[in-house]
């Protein structure tokens, strides 16, 4: 059992920044996420596109941002749980319990939900035996390559992870990418790469072509596709990649007796305290009139959710406001170094 300040679920770039604001007041955190890494939408959905609108950042893509948020919060020596959802939370005397998919368990007075629009989880494929081989045969993402070394791969989708994923594996494993259509998603170079290891015959092209039932009992032997027309065709497969995108689902935050307004969390714009005492919802998932979904509204919201998380943490201290320019413990925590 993890004992903290605070639990923050989502490392996007809110959750991130809101470890700061705990951070400098003297408050601990410890982060879970749902994805494998860290950064949210901003580094899940668009790592390469720029942002204009980060206050004193005049152009930052969504990976240059995390990486900035994430040497912000270096002297807080902040845990990361990754690769585990959050799914349940209750009450216990005065602290919340909070226990993740993993069994990881962690007790603290404040939670700040920071989870975005929810978990991203991979879009599966819906055909018979699909869920049976699953993680046995059937991946959606890809954890260690070199488990795919030599195997026969038969890898779906039309988007950037299908093609980089067909031309990285193409290297050592024997690669059949399959899509519904016959023009890529993927950026056009990546599309390119992959037609010119077809013409080398080191990469099988099927298209369009849908997945139409897998062969084998205890493993998977083969799988079967079907054409527009009709025409059906099976092929040898060991394992099988899917990359259909991603849907997001706020899954278990709907059992937690928070109040919600369609897919968001009513807040109190004093605190963002939710209907809970010492439940906070910050950025994306948050709603109250006029709320804005940016990245610097959820900034402003986690400075003050830290703050009121503060009372519940500290219940015999009084909380002081303080500049970083001047304060000296805000700089200590920060790890400034004293000039003479
Ligand atoms: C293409 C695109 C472009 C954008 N451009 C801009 C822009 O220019 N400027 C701007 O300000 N905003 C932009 N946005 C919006 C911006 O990305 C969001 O406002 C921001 O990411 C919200 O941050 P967040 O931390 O609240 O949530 P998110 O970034 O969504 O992060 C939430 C995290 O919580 C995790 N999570 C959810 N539920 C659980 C659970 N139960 N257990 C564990 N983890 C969980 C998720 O895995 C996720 O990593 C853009 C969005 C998109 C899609």
């Amino acid at each position: 059992m993890i004992k903290t300040d605070v639990v923050i679920i989502g490392a996007g770039p809110v959750g991130l920044f809101a470890v700061h604001q705990l951070g400098i007041i003297g408050l601990k955190a410890e982060v879970i996420d749902n994805l494998d890494k860290i950064g949210g939408q901003c580094i899940e959905l668009y790592p390469d596109k720029p942002i204009y609108d980060i206050p004193a950042l005049p152009e930052c893509t969504g990976e240059s941002l995390t990486k900035n948020l994430l040497e912000q919060i270096k002297p807080f020596k902040t845990n990361f749980h990754l690769n585990q959802r959050v799914e349940s939370i209750s009450k216990e005397d005065n602290h919340w319990k909070i226990t993740t998919n993993k069994k990881n368990v962690f007790l603290s007075p404040n939670v700040i939900i920071a989870a975005g629009v929810g978990s991203f989880e991979p879009r599966k494929l819906q055909i018979k035996d699909a869920e049976k081989f699953e993680n046995n045969g059937i991946y959606y993402s890809i954890k260690e390559k070199n488990f795919f070394k030599n195997k026969k791969i038969s890898i779906f989708g039309g988007g950037d992870s299908a093609l980089d994923w067909a031309i990285e594996l193409s290297k050592f494993a024997d690669v059949t990418l399959v899509h519904r259509r016959n023009e890529f998603r993927g950026a056009p170079h990546s599309s390119e790469t992959a037609r010119n290891l077809q013409k080398k015959g080191k990469v099988k092209i099927k298209t369009p072509y849908q997945i139409s039932s897998i062969e084998g009992k205890d493993k998977i032997e083969a799988i079967k596709i079907k054409s527009e027309d009709g025409k059906e065709e099976s092929i040898p497969t060991d394992c099988i990649l899917g990359f259909f995108g991603l849907i997001m689902k706020l899954g278990p935050i709907l059992d937690w007796g928070l109040n919600l307004d369609k897919k968001t969390i009513p807040v109190n714009t004093d605190t963002f305290q939710t209907n809970k005492e010492g439940i906070f919802a910050i950025g994306d998932i948050c709603s109250y009139p006029g709320k804005l979904k940016l990245i610097l509204s959820g900034f402003h919201e986690g400075a003050l959710a830290a703050r009121a998380c503060f009372k519940l943490a500290r219940p015999n201290e009084k909380y002081r406001f303080e500049f970083t320019t001047t304060s000296k413990s805000m700089q200590e925590r920060i790890g400034v170094k004293k000039s003479d």
